[in-house]
């Protein structure tokens, strides 16, 4: 699971005064060019210098492996991806015409969504995007260039490729959605995601899954993880994701720079995580991608850690299949001893929380917890990232050796240092008192509440006997979300933090609330558009928790929405009747989740988690655009250069950071291409 950066990057810009960030060097910059509604960032690898050379080689062969798997996402995301984005780099590159007309500057912006999304659709709203150039420009374009570097199959022709292609670019019918996850609808034949072959309907795919599963089966594996399902002569069959299956061209690419990597893994355990990963992407086998993560887990002593693979189901409206994503990163000692705390004490945690006994670990195994500074970022996790990572997904394995959970520090940081001072909290914060504990407490518990989230909140409960993963179906991300933040919250205004000297004091925790609320209640729907739903797992379970509490507490009064000069304000009242509300819906969370009760999770998602009230929305839209922030951010990826000696041994790795965005996205494009443009 991963936790999104779109929470903190609400409480950012409130918060710069005690954020230790470095001062910008000469050559260094935070922010990055904006387009749409994105604007790109630049991290920092503070620290990479000092590394040994040989943790140095390994982070070089791992980004390898990490890069390689782009276009493995561009096919999950959409069977159509991997040629647009081809044909409109051609453009891009060799149109000889006019580069300053309208046309030309809206394609442009419509490629760099593209390399953003990873596809066509919105990455975070799944919607698709419309183009502002015309199919006329863009045909004579695509004529004028060299026919040779187009994505043409055997014998069509430029205008047969137009024929085919543009109805999935330009006609708003045409795979309007990519995970379209409302409540009623077939969810696969209404998603444009390519995980699921033609014609294959919700029934048949959870009918196939269905059968896979044994209830009494106590370590089941991720079944359909690593494959599209397809029918083939009417009959349902796996696809696998394999160095030999679909997507092999890329694997086989991974697989070899693994393979390079693994005599400078940093343990021996990391030495068999790497043997395990590749045996995996070898075989397919999903009883070797169990050792794989059961291996992952246990490598603890080393700095240098990474992921590799087919991780997250947010794409798959089914939460079956996995986005290929990747993450290569090493220790940060000094903020990792902050998380280490927290997994110290899980078991203290575990046993205090509000939820029924039935449903509390009574052991809580191996919870690691650690603070990390990227080094790259790949597949789903780029440009767009999540700020913390908790793995493995699997429960079983999770139960039995426990989890690894990361927060990535120098991309926290470099979020922070884009937003200073950008007016955020001065619109939407009801007074300059709560402001001025944003300010001063907003750094702090943002991080806290991360930690929390992702080193104590996913790891924390149990499922009953027979329930399995996946009996919340399409609502199992956005409660299981709503449970890991709700932990946190519970635990943010607990004076254990304090006691163990996470907190400043018993007040800081209100910063937290009072952001968190106003984010779920108010702000949050910026990424929306007018007379949209909320789709996403995160922002539903934000605004479930938020509505649910002030839905409660409406009696005592305890959240409100205050008009003040015509603007409305979340003004809370009793913080600490707001931490017992947390806790209530924490149990009941807990027990939906514990308990699998499909009915319970719909309710609470589709009550609290999905609408908009209309009016508000308008209000906010207007209050945010005159501020001019991007909603969304993304990374450029830094860039590793090896020296070697003249038998090729790596003699140093230099990091620099100078490329630009689309220089980095068409070198990606140009060096990491191992698929075909079709795969099927
Ligand atoms: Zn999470």
């Amino acid at each position: 699971m991963k936790f999104k950066f779109v929470f903190s990057m609400i409480l950012i810009g409130l918060m710069a005064a005690c954020t230790p960030n470095k001062p910008e060097t000469d050559n260094f910059s935070y922010t990055d060019e904006k387009f749409a509604d994105i604007q790109m960032l630049r991290y920092k690898v503070e620290g990479f210098e000092q590394l040994s050379l040989k943790q140095k080689t390994l982070i070089y062969y791992l980004q390898e492996a990490a890069l390689w798997g782009r276009d493995i996402l561009f096919d999950q995301n959409g069977a159509y991806n991997l040629r647009i984005r081809k044909m409109l780099e051609t453009v891009y590159t060799d149109f000889q015409g006019d580069r300053n007309g309208e046309d030309f500057k809206a394609m442009t912006e419509y490629l760099k969504c593209v390399w953003f999304s990873n596809g066509i659709h919105h990455h975070y709203g799944c919607n698709k995007f419309i183009p502002k150039f015309s199919e006329t420009f863009f045909r004579e374009a695509l004529l004028a260039v060299d026919a040779q570097k187009l994505p043409l199959q055997e014998g069509q022709s430029v205008e047969q490729l137009c024929d085919e292609v543009f109805p999935v670019i330009f006609n708003p019918e045409v795979m309007p959605m990519r995970v379209n996850q409302k409540d009623g609808d077939d969810l696969l034949l209404t998603s444009a995601e390519n995980y699921y072959g033609q014609g294959v309907t919700q029934a048949e795919a959870e009918a196939f899954y269905n059968k896979q599963r044994d209830p009494k089966d106590e370590q089941p594996v991720m079944y359909g993880l690593n494959s599209r399902l397809v029918k083939k002569n009417g009959k349902l069959v796996e696809k696998k994701w394999t160095t030999e299956g679909l997507y092999g061209g890329a694997l086989s690419k991974i697989v070899f720079w693994l393979e390079k990597a693994l005599p400078y893994a940093d343990t021996e355990e990391q030495a068999d995580v790497i043997k395990k990963l590749i045996s995996y992407y070898q075989t397919g086998d999903l009883k070797t991608f169990d050792e794989y993560c059961i291996a992952w887990v246990k490598d603890i002593q080393g700095r240098v850690d990474f992921t590799n693979g087919f991780t997250e189901v947010y794409g798959d409206p089914l939460g079956i299949k996995g986005s290929w994503e990747a993450i290569v990163n090493f220790k940060d000692t000094v903020a990792t001893e902050r998380t280490e705390k927290l997994s110290q004490n899980a078991q203290w945690f575990e046993d205090h929380s509000p939820v029924d006994a039935r449903f509390k670990k009574e052991e809580c195994k191996g919870i690691t917890a650690k603070v990390i500074t990227a080094a790259i970022l790949g597949g789903d996790l780029y440009p767009s990232t999540a700020i913390g990572i908790n793995l493995p997904n699997s429960n079983w394995i999770r139960k039995e050796y426990g989890s690894k959970s990361v927060t990535i520090g120098n991309l926290t940081g470099a979020y922070n240092k884009a937003a200073h001072g950008n007016g955020f909290g001065e619109e939407f914060v009801i007074d300059n008192a709560t402001l001025q504990l944003i300010k001063k407490y907003g750094d702090v518990c943002d991080d806290l509440h991360t930690d929390l989230h992702e080193c104590l909140g996913h790891g924390s409960g149990k499922m009953l006997p027979g329930v399995t993963d996946d009996s919340l179906r399409a609502y199992g991300s956005t409660i299981e979300e709503a449970r890991a933040d709700l932990f946190a919250l519970y635990y943010l205004a607990d004076p254990k933090l304090v006691e163990l000297g996470l907190t400043p004091d018993a007040e800081a925790y209100k910063s937290n609330y009072y952001t968190y609320i106003m984010n779920g209640l108010l702000t949050q729907v910026v990424r929306i558009k007018p007379g949209h739903n909320i789709e996403e797992a995160h922002m539903r379970n934000r605004a479930l928790i938020a509505h649910w509490v002030y839905e409660k507490g409406k009696e005592q009064n305890t959240i409100e929405l205050a008009k003040k000069d015509g603007k409305t304000y979340v003004k809370i009242n009793d913080y600490e009747a707001l931490r017992g509300l947390f806790g209530e819906l924490l149990a009941e969370i807990q027990r939906v989740k514990s308990e699998g009760d499909f009915q319970g999770a719909r309710a609470l998602v589709e009550g609290y988690g999905v609408k908009v009230d209309a009016t508000l929305h308008q209000e906010v839209l207007e209050r945010y655009a005159k501020l001019n922030i991007s909603p969304y951010k993304g990374f450029i990826n830094p860039v590793y250069v090896a020296e070697t000696d003249n038998e090729g041994n790596i003699t140093d790795v230099k990091v620099t950071y100078g490329e630009k965005y689309d220089e980095q996205m068409l070198r990606y494009s140009r060096d990491y291409s191992g698929l075909p443009f079709i795969n099927e």
